[in-house]
């Protein structure tokens, strides 16, 4: 069988290769997507490749009845609907690591920029000026380039920053300490990486726990000497604060390639704030970059029309669907154990082993791609990480993932056991799932608890002494919140103990602080279930 290849969004020529000599594939580009050639090109084709520029929602899906595949050549999927290309049976590829270098190098460009204040002093040459004392910037060797987030871009530049002498400090609370050694770089706190790197420079996703990550009282901690790089994603810099710390000549630069809302909004108070670097959303925008991204999505649409592999898809049910139904409420379990297990890690994950009992013979196959789904989404993106590709995540990121057959237990209901190995100490979460749909968490670390795992779930470790649950009651009642579930477990009398606490509605952050600062309470974590 052969099959048509429709090109659009002035896609890479060069990137097309992988599809070019093969018979059983006939490839056509209409570079309009809204005109009648192109929707006419549509009704026969089975694969599609695009950029950002077409859309592909229901109504577009509709005049494709042959499709089988969409590829887009490059990271983010916002133009697909992938949950109508699922109910109709579309598998869909894109290319996340095609663009790292020139994302990488932009970062460094735009560090190197900041500290010689390049932009700046290129304007002043235009209007005539030859003002030499007004741009003296600083060298980068010996001094501390600090990285928010050091996955594929944040490695890349840590590698460039090596090579022009600036010492590393990470803070990635998601990487083990042998990937920072790799790196060779120092691990930090936020705060204290932001108190003390004289560069900062952003490589996270856009996640719950990114979103503000740099707000006005993290930007308040960079020093007067310091410059702020951000070639990552919008949204995670306050940029009215940042926009306000430069006029205010709290910061020495900044550069941001990067912006909440794209395009940039022509009242922006970044458009005339001193000291600032703006490109408008440049990292990818290289020759190479094109070309790899274009290559690498369409040797996955190739081999998924011609061996049907889909194995990179974004979306592609791994199992069938009478298998999912069945087994729902088991994943769902598993997912939440997942994302409990991270938000539990006292370090970067190196192994995840899943344990089952129960009566479905099948459910191991299954169970691990949804903890690892649970546990990857809160580091690396809810539209990044899914059911299919999740191991493959995994594995990138040498996290090792095993699986158990347990022993029946004497309490009904069938369990599953997550063990989280990480370079602060393990984790381990037990799960029950009672009648068919009621998810119950059981242990956690070797204590017996027994609470829903739904939620904004509250994590306590405290000393057991005297009047440790009225003083964290008060505390969460004098906030708004209101308790659904607290379950207090200990080892032995006066030792340690763990609470667990299910609470109503979203959880302020200044709450965990002052939990925190309780003398009896050792460690306060909070993870929202739901
Ligand atoms: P990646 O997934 O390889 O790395 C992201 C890293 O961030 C991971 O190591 C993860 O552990 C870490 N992380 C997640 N949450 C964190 C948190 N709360 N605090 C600290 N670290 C956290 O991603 P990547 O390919 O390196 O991409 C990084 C960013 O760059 C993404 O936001 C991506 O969208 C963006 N990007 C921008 C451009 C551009 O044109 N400017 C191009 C490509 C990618």
């Amino acid at each position: 069988m052969s099959f048509r290849v429709l090109v659009t969004d002035k896609i890479s020529q060069e990137g097309l290769s992988p599809l070019a000599g093969e018979s059983r594939l006939e490839v056509v580009q209409e570079n309009d997507s809204t005109g009648a050639p192109f929707l006419a090109e549509l009704t026969q084709a089975h694969g599609l490749l695009l950029r950002s520029a077409t859309r592909v929602t229901e109504e577009l899906l509709a005049g494709a009845p042959s499709l089988r595949v969409v590829g887009r050549a490059g990271v983010g999927v916002d133009n697909i609907d992938i949950e109508a290309c699922t109910r109709r049976g579309v598998a869909v590829f894109n290319a996340p690591a095609g663009n790292t270098v020139s994302a990488a190098e932009l970062a460094f460009a735009l560090i190197l920029a900041s500290a010689r204040r390049i932009a700046a002093a290129d304007r002043s040459v235009r209007v005539g000026e030859w003002d030499r004392s007004r741009f003296k910037g600083t060298e980068l060797r010996g001094k501390a380039l600090g990285l928010v987030g050091a996955g594929r871009i944040g490695g890349e530049v840590a590698r460039r920053a090596r090579a022009f002498g600036m010492k590393l400090l990470i803070y990635d609370p998601y990487l083990t300490d042998e990937r920072v050694r790799e790196l060779g770089g120092e691990r930090r706190e936020l705060d204290d990486l932001l108190r003390e790197a004289d560069m900062v420079s952003l490589h996270v996703p856009l996640t719950e726990s990114t979103r503000g990550l740099l707000d006005r009282h993290r930007l308040s901690l960079l020093k007067p000497s310091t410059h702020l790089v951000n070639a990552s994603r919008g949204g995670v810099v306050d940029e009215e604060a940042l926009a306000e710390a430069l006029c205010e000549g709290r910061l020495a630069g900044a550069a941001l390639d990067v912006y909440a809302s794209e395009p940039l909004a022509e009242d922006s108070p970044l458009r005339s704030a001193p000291d600032l670097l703006l490109t408008p959303h440049l990292g990818a925008s290289t020759l190479e970059a094109q070309e790899r991204v274009a290559s690498e999505v369409a040797q996955a649409v190739r081999a998924a029309l011609l061996d049907g592999d889909l194995a990179g898809a974004l979306n592609a049910p791994s199992v069938g669907g009478a298998v999912l139904r069945r087994l729902g409420p088991l994943l769902d379990l598993a997912r939440r154990l997942g994302r409990l297990a991270v938000a539990l890690a006292p370090g970067g994950i190196s192994a995840v082993e899943v344990g089952y009992a129960g009566d479905a013979d099948d459910a191991l196959g299954v169970l691990p791609r949804h903890v690892l789904m649970g546990l990857l989404t809160p580091v690396l993106g809810r539209d990044q990480v899914n059911v299919v590709n999740a191991a493959v995540l995994a594995e990138n990121r040498g996290i090792s993932v095993s699986t158990r057959r347990l022993a029946r237990r004497t309490l009904p209901g069938e369990r599953v056991e997550v063990e989280v190995t990480t370079s602060g100490g393990p984790v381990s979460l037990d799960g029950a799932l009672l009648g068919e749909h009621h998810p119950r968490l059981v242990g956690l670390d070797g204590y017996d608890v027994n609470v829903a795992p739904s939620g904004t779930l509250l994590v306590l470790r405290n000393r057991d002494v005297p009047g440790v649950i009225g003083r964290v009651g008060t505390l969460l009642g004098a906030a708004g919140l209101n308790i659904a579930e607290y379950h207090q477990a200990r080892r032995s009398e006066g030792g340690d103990a763990l609470a667990a606490v299910v609470l109503d509605g979203a959880f302020p952050g200044e709450v965990l602080e002052q939990l925190a600062e309780l003398p009896e309470i050792t460690d306060a974590r909070v993870v929202e279930l739901d």
